[in-house]
């Protein structure tokens, strides 16, 4: 059992590190204000070969496992999880599936691109009626010749304006329930297809969107694995993009954590710093002991993944856990920080409207929790 990082992963902590202090926060509150996304953000963060840390080499990502990559969404995510969500949670979640499903064709088309910050996949599952039961997917796609038909809508898509292509859960054929499920690639100038973005707590530098596909032709050769296997392969993604959910979390809690630190050296009451006061000693404390004891579950869930090893458990404990854990961590700095906590004057504000969204995205935590009791009781809560 080692705790300490390896060389690769202490070199890509520091730049990691060094990337949100220098270039995301200095312009993370005027782009949030303007509700813009920052797009050199992702232009420079692929220059860093930050964007596919644990894609393959071969198509031009760092192939660095999943404990390295963890290590670079949770120091991103200390300035900002959400603009690093927007920057390359595509890369997370769509570049997986591609990487693990698409053909070798496919895999040429998009990837390299999507590592070199040229190109943006977005991955669209949920809809209107379909949210944690993802196998009830309504998105219709009907073959007619060499082409899909393309019918539906999706709601809450990470980049689902900014996107290029969008591979987007389908059923082809509703009698078969969720073995008539496939993804399809949809390129975004196709007819047919609009994205609205949708106004949220947090998130206000990046794009959240709902899609809508009209009569949306797209050829046959955009099908992306075998029809029938589509949620599993959805899940793929989904299973990277947890463990991106859970790490960046902790980015977003020791940040809250560090602000209280200094915060509680400067501001003096009663004559004396509040730091010195042992209830505010006894919050930044629990904040401590919660984080590093939280960190550690996500890295050994990203370490059981990179050996592909089960994971299923540990995984949906780190993202319950680290996500429900940046939410609490969130108020109890903005207290800390008193009125000062409330104004966007401290980050603090920030993480905790972005800190709520990663309790959903990637899965609920009750839905987490039913996973946790399927492994450990045999019993299937949701069949
Ligand atoms: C920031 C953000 C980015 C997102 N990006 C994407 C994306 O890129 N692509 C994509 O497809 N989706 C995306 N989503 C959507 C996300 O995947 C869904 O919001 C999530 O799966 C939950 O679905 P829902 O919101 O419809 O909630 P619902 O499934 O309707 O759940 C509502 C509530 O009921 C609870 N619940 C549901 N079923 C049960 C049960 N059996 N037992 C107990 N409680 C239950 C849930 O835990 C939740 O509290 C994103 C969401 C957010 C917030």
């Amino acid at each position: 059992m080692k705790f300490d990082l390896n060389e690769e992963q202490t070199m890509v902590r520091k730049m990691a590190h060094d990337f949100a202090e220098k270039e995301m926060l200095p312009t993370l509150l005027d782009c949030e204000r303007r509700r813009e996304v920052n797009l050199t953000l992702i232009q420079k963060m692929a220059s860093q070969g930050l964007l596919g840390v644990h894609l393959p080499q071969k198509y031009g990502g760092m192939e660095a496992g999943y404990v390295t990559a963890s290590i670079v969404w949770e120091q991103l995510s200390r300035a900002s999880w959400t603009q690093t969500l927007i920057s390359l949670g595509h890369a997370v979640l769509a570049g997986t599936i591609l990487s693990k499903v698409a053909n070798e064709e496919q895999k040429q088309k998009y990837l390299p691109d999507l590592c070199n910050g040229s190109l943006i996949v977005a991955m669209a599952a949920v809809e209107p009626n379909v949210g944690s039961d993802a196998s009830a997917v309504e998105t219709k796609a009907t073959l007619d010749g060499d082409t899909w038909i393309i019918d539906g809508s999706k709601n809450f898509i990470t980049a689902g304006n900014l996107a290029d292509v969008v591979l987007v859960l389908v059923q082809t054929n509703k009698d078969l329930g969720p073995k008539g499920l496939a993804l399809i690639a949809v390129e975004k100038e196709v007819s047919g297809f609009t994205a609205t973005p949708a106004e949220m707590v947090g998130g206000w530098a990046s794009d959240i969107s709902n899609l809508s596909f009209m009569e949306c032709r797209v050829p046959k050769a955009n099908l992306i694995g075998d029809i029938g296997r589509g949620l599993q392969n959805a899940l793929i993604g989904i299973d990277t993009a947890r463990l991106f959910v859970a790490a960046g979390a902790i980015g977003m809690a020791q940040s809250c954590l560090d602000a209280c630190v200094k915060y509680a050296k400067e501001r003096y009451q009663f004559k004396r710093p509040i730091g010195g006061f042992q209830l505010i000693q006894e919050t930044i404390a629990r904040m401590y002991a919660e984080i590093e004891a939280t960190r550690w579950q996500v890295y050994y869930a990203a370490d059981l993944k990179s050996k592909n090893a089960p994971h299923a458990k540990e995984l949906s404990a780190a993202k319950w856990l680290s996500s429900e854990l940046a939410v609490r961590v969130g108020a109890e700095a903005i207290r800390l920080h008193g009125a000062y906590g409330c104004t966007n004057e401290y980050l603090v504000e920030h993480h905790y409207r972005d800190a709520i969204m990663s309790t959903i995205l990637g899965g609920t935590s009750e839905m987490h929790k039913l996973t946790i009791g399927r492994e450990l009781l045999g019993i299937n809560a949701l069949s």
